[in-house]
């Protein structure tokens, strides 16, 4: 294969497999390289919109992921000493026909495991798994990666880098003008409960919950075909180090949960095991993409913190976009990059000004909660999913 046509990906997430697919399916090589030793299955649940289920589908890895993943019916709203519900929004049928793709939710290894098997079934894709891309060289005509297998260096020429190697990118930080990671002040804790052990009718097998106090948030969904239920609190708290899961003594979560409902503190006992991440993001405003061929998405390019569950969903978006700018352009590449760069950046940075507002109405106190709560009383579940409609009914590819 000519280097024209050859892709390189630094990075087996969601949003490197995804970018695999998508660049394989527009008649491009992809060679992917992949740090760990084995693209590991791991993570905790996921919310899938539908702007990403309408390109997995695309991509021919729904039917899949559908397999194991729930459709849940709706989200409901929960506050107050009782947390009783103020607001539900209806996904299930009526999501599938508004945006035309499924809602869904589902363990994050589901989707990798999705993906992962799509990926091997391409005759164009290669994946080099315990390979990590140390550095680049961009040139005319393309760019060459330097990939260090336990100290052996080798070289690999391509036209284009894209660099899907997560919030801590090595990529991004050899990217002129490229943001860095930030600890945002908050940690994601995160706990399953098998559903043979609910206890607890705040706990529900069908749909997206969100409970919402001053000082913590919980979000609880079903995954694993119905098996399990995915949960996830939020709170103020210290930099636990970069990586994804740490076990953590779960005291700090139940002093921020000390004033909030009894019911949802007895929960986060139940849960227990917790493990806790350091939610990190990157500003968006910094480079995505080096003209002469390299690329950033996912992580790499805008991480996000979780409060608009969208940040493996704008990781998909990515990848099929960029594969649809740079096959529509392969021979000016610069220009490819630099417009999809333009296209991106404002739809991204909508997402997370979104995530920014919904943590700041679910950890509203006093009379802003309560307005919170009669707005979103009044404005009835078909007037909240139209205000979705920007985002879910988004197709990156076209
Ligand atoms: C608590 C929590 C809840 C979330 N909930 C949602 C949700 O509901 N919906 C949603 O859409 N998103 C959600 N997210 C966000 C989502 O998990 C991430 O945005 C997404 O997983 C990022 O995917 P990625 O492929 O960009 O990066 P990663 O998943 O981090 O993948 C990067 C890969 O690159 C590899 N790598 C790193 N460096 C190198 C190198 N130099 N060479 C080769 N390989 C390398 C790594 O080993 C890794 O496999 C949530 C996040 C958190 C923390």
């Amino acid at each position: 294969m000519s280097r024209s046509r050859q892709i390189i990906i630094a990075g087996g997430g969601i949003a490197g497999l995804t970018a695999a697919l998508a660049f394989a399916r527009k008649g491009f090589a992809v060679r992917l390289f992949e740090r760990a030793a084995e693209i590991s299955e791991v993570g905790a649940g996921l919310q899938l919109s539908p702007n990403a289920t309408r390109l997995l589908s695309r991509l021919g890895v729904l039917d899949a992921l559908r397999m194991a993943a729930v459709r849940p019916q709706s989200v409901i709203m929960r506050s107050g000493p009782a947390m009783k519900p103020v607001a539900r929004v209806p996904l299930g049928d009526f999501a599938e026909k508004r945006w035309r793709a499924p809602y869904l939710v589902t363990h994050r290894a589901d989707l990798q495991s999705a993906l992962l098997i799509a990926a091997q079934r391409e005759a164009d894709i290669t994946i080099t798994t315990g390979a990590k891309v140390a550095d680049f060289a961009s040139h005319a005509g393309g760019v060459t990666v330097s990939i260090d297998r336990d100290g052996r260096i080798d070289e690999v020429s391509g036209l284009l880098l894209v660099g899907a190697d997560g919030v801590w990118s090595r990529m991004a930080s050899r990217v002129k003008g490229a943001s860095a990671s930030a600890f945002s002040g908050k940690l994601a804790w995160r706990a399953t409960i098998s559903a043979s052990d609910i206890g607890n009718d705040l706990l529900d097998m069908h749909n997206v919950t969100a409970f919402m106090h001053p000082l913590v948030h919980v979000v609880a969904y079903p995954i694993r075909a119905g098996m399990s239920i995915n949960m996830v609190a939020v709170t103020e708290g210290p930099d636990v180090g970069q990586r994804w899961a740490v076990a953590q003594d779960n005291a700090p979560l139940l002093a921020a949960m000390a004033k909030a409902s009894p019911r949802l503190q007895q929960i986060a006992q139940d849960a227990a095991p917790w493990v806790a991440w350091a939610l990190h993001g990157v500003n968006p405003a910094g480079r995505w993409t080096d003209p002469a061929g390299v690329a950033l998405i996912g992580d790499a390019a805008h991480a996000m913190t979780p409060f608009a569950a969208q940040g493996a969903v704008m990781g998909i978006e990515d990848a099929v976009s960029l594969a649809a700018s740079v096959g529509a352009s392969p021979d000016n590449i610069a220009q490819a990059l630099t417009g999809w760069e333009q296209r991106r950046k404002p739809r991204v940075t909508r997402v997370i000004r979104r995530g920014a507002f919904n943590h700041f109405t679910w950890h509203a106190a006093g009379p802003v909660a309560l307005a919170r709560n009669v707005i979103l009383g009044l404005s009835g579940g078909e007037r909240l999913a139209a205000s979705l409609d920007w985002l879910y009914g988004y197709d990156a590819e076209a």
